[in-house]
């Protein structure tokens, strides 16, 4: 396999080996066999940056802390490349972890936000283990469609891909069959799922005691929008000054941000001595929502309010402002923050 790195001329080259023969001593030579094997052209000059082995596994960490050690990425969950998720997850892990360090070491919250870096990231580590082995599952059936043994013998390969593209009516079951196994592999590699439906139950978050909403499509392939809290702050288009701006990018970048909707003047600015933001959003508000989204996402009513952590996981929400939206505001941040 091969897989480009920089346009057009780095690459990152995928060779196997013989477990049982042991691992292959990793020399200059034996990078540019292999990258001359895998383009099929002896004479092109190759570059080898470095050389490594790796194996599939299975197994991510039931604990990723200890004491004042975190753990993140590939460190606590190991798993084969089906589904491209591995820098993904690993990135996220730090992005989960690093605003709650920061506010710890300044004072702004208690030790027990820490705690949510295992409550949070555990379960997404697991699943993910779990969704990539069932997608190993997935590759074997098309090699078996087309009646091929494990097989590096080019003939064999050339006369099932012949049968495959022959135009007689012996080969349309082999094609049904190999089109069937084709299309069971998309799952390898659809899962936006996996990504953005990461759904954080713990003590970071605070929900009314209301029921989690279900997904209405498998929830490991098709994002699901919703602000329920530990769930990942869906996206809308918004405008300001007749220009297109992200939801996502009005909060983040350190600060806890409290969305709110046209009956805006029930929220106070949060004063907790945090990092934080109020963002109104509606007609007359600081960014328009021109084309209806926000109200049809949010899920709160015009005098409602969304808190959104740092990491854009929302943390909290009010449908509507309430007898005391100063006191409820106060008290789902107090609990988050564990203070
Ligand atoms: C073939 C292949 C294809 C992949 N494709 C995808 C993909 O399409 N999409 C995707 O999201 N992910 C993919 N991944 C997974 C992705 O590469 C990993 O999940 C990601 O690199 C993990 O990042 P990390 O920082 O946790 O670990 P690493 O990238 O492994 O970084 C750890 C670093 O620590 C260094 N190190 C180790 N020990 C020590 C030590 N004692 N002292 C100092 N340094 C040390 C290592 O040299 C390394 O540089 C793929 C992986 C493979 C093998």
């Amino acid at each position: 396999m091969l897989r480009v790195v920089r346009t057009w001329n780095r690459w990152v080259g995928v060779s196997g080996y013989d477990v049982n023969a042991g691992e292959p001593n990793l020399t200059n030579e034996l990078g540019v066999e292999i990258a001359h094997k895998l383009i099929g052209d002896d004479s092109v000059e190759v570059e080898v940056e470095s050389l490594s082995t790796w194996a599939v596994n299975h197994m991510w960490a039931t604990n990723n802390t200890a004491g004042r050690i975190f753990c993140v990425g590939d460190a606590v969950h190991r798993h084969s490349p089906m589904n491209g998720l591995g820098s993904n997850t690993s990135i996220q892990d730090s992005y989960n972890l690093a605003w709650k360090l920061a506010m710890v070491l300044k004072g702004q919250a208690g030790t027990g936000l820490l705690d949510t870096y295992r409550q949070e990231r555990v379960p997404v580590a697991e699943h993910l283990i779990d969704r990539v082995s069932r997608s190993n599952h997935l590759i074997p059936p098309m090699f078996m469609a087309l009646h091929l043994p494990p097989t590096s013998d080019e003939a064999m390969l050339s006369s099932s891909l012949a049968t495959l593209n022959s135009h007689s009516a012996d080969s349309t079951s082999f094609r049904e069959a190999f089109d069937q196994a084709l299309h069971g592999t998309l799952m390898c590699y659809n899962s936006h799922g996996m990504e953005l439906n990461q759904y954080y139950q713990s003590t970071g978050v605070v929900t009314d005691g209301a029921e989690a909403p279900e997904p209405p499509r498998d929830p490991e392939v098709y994002y699901f929008a919703s602000t329920f809290p530990g769930r990942h702050l869906p996206h809308v288009w918004l405008t300001k000054d007749q220009r297109q701006v992200a939801l996502f990018d009005l909060c983040g970048k350190g600060n806890f941000t409290l969305l709110t909707r046209e009956i805006n003047e029930a929220w106070p600015s949060m004063d907790l001595g945090i990092d934080r933001k109020v963002v109104s959003i509606g007609r007359g508000c600081d960014f328009e929502d021109s084309y209806g989204d926000f109200a049809g996402i949010s899920e709160i009513g015009e005098d409602g309010a969304i808190l959104v952590r740092p990491d854009h996981m929302v943390a909290w929400r009010s449908a509507a402002a309430g007898d005391a939206p100063a006191a409820d505001l106060e008290g789902a941040l107090r609990a988050i923050l564990a203070r």
